[in-house]
């Protein structure tokens, strides 16, 4: 492992322009911080929509919310990781990319840290031009902020498994498991065949639904998914591209015909939302999961939650015990699904290259490679 005394960083300055690798020099962690050297480090959809200006986040940041590497320094105090175990410089760790205030009324009285108003977001809302500066994983080092939730990955989890679903792991443990409460048996439709979708349906196989199917595109992504054993039935929405149709197919592939047990929305489009309703069965329950952007409101028939008793539900990424979660699982999810065919890897010169591979639907999961080990 090098120390280098500056990091490179991938520099968000304005939206929809190419982004620029820029220099700054990498701190000693304080009481209660921890600096990490960058493995890898994911780019999510939501980069693409930062990119694009269509979240309210400050500027310049430095980009990248997902990330593992390992422990270059640590703060005075800091003697372990979130659970407990000791941490050491050299360790193999992952960190949850929010920090919740721990004060405030939702942090505290409802107990529901991940609608906390005034959460710190790595590589979202902390300003590259205010000290540690360094606060976005595509770059060589981070400074984990006192508060950070880091966790030592098991030593049978590789980085490339750690960071192959991003942060879709941890936000389905939420909204899948604790939010829904899949039981075994049920019939799952999963709407999104993107990293969350993947993740969610991975999750509903490991919940014990008796048949999970994903409604996606491109085909690509698809292939992927049957091929690492991800869905138990697949619909292209290209090459049915009338909802009336897809929600036929869906009827005909749940026992008789009544609809799906539970509903995950993981698609990001408004649209979504209404044939997800006609996917549901009687009494059944949907999940608005991939609405992260606000893009809008769309046309939406409420008669269909009365007269179908629907459960509608809503979950907002993910909190630290979502994040332990989903590590504690990644031994079983990787000994089931080839996690590490979902990546494809970029330097981190490329990193505009990888955004608008993950714009496109190109790849299922850019991630910068950031190692200077090499
Ligand atoms: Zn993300
Ligand atoms: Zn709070």
């Amino acid at each position: 492992m090098i120390a280098e005394s500056h990091s490179r960083a991938v520099v968000l300055r304005a939206f929809n322009v190419p982004l620029a690798i820029e220099s700054a020099p990498v701190p000693e962690p304080g009481p209660g911080a921890v600096v990490a050297q960058v493995g890898l480090a994911g780019v999510c959809g939501t980069d693409v929509h930062l990119h694009h200006g269509q979240l309210p986040i400050p500027l310049p940041i430095i980009l990248g919310h997902e990330g593992v590497g390992r422990v270059q320094r640590l703060g005075d105090g800091v003697a372990t990781d979130f659970t407990g175990h000791s941490l050491r410089e050299g360790d193999a760790i992952a960190w949850s990319s929010n920090i919740p205030c721990g004060h405030c009324h939702w942090c505290v009285v409802a107990g529901e840290r991940t609608l906390c108003e005034t959460r710190k977001v790595y590589g979202v809302n902390q300003r590259f031009d205010e000290l540690p500066r360094l606060s976005g994983s595509w770059a060589d080092a981070i400074y984990l902020q006192p508060g950070s939730a880091i966790f030592r990955l098991p030593d049978d989890v590789t980085p490339e498994q750690a960071i192959a679903l991003g942060c879709a792991g941890p936000t389905a443990v939420h909204g899948v498991i604790d939010v829904t409460g899949i039981t075994a048996g049920d019939t799952v439709v999963v709407q999104g065949s993107g990293p969350v979708g993947i993740a969610s349906a991975m999750y509903a196989h490991l919940a014990g639904a008796a048949r999970v199917i994903l409604v996606g595109g491109p085909a690509s992504r698809l292939d992927l998914a049957r091929e690492i054993g991800v869905g138990d039935a697949h619909i292209d929405i290209f090459a049915f591209p009338d909802p009336a149709e897809r929600v036929r197919l869906v009827l005909d592939a749940t026992p008789g015909r009544r609809g799906a047990d539970v509903v995950l929305e993981c698609a990001g489009a408004p649209e979504a939302v209404a044939e997800g309703w006609e996917m549901a069965r009687r009494g059944g329950s949907f999940l608005a999961l991939g609405q992260y952007t606000d893009r809008g409101p769309t046309p939406l028939n409420p008669h269909l939650i009365t007269r179908k008793q629907l459960r509608i539900l809503g979950s907002w990424g993910f909190a630290e015990k979502h994040y332990l979660g989903h590590i504690q699982a990644l031994p079983r999810l990787a000994a089931r699904f080839d996690l590490s065919r979902l990546i494809t890897r970029y330097p981190l010169e490329d990193a505009n290259r990888a955004l608008a591979d993950m714009a496109a639907g190109r790849v299922m999961k850019p991630v910068l490679d950031v190692s200077r080990e090499s």
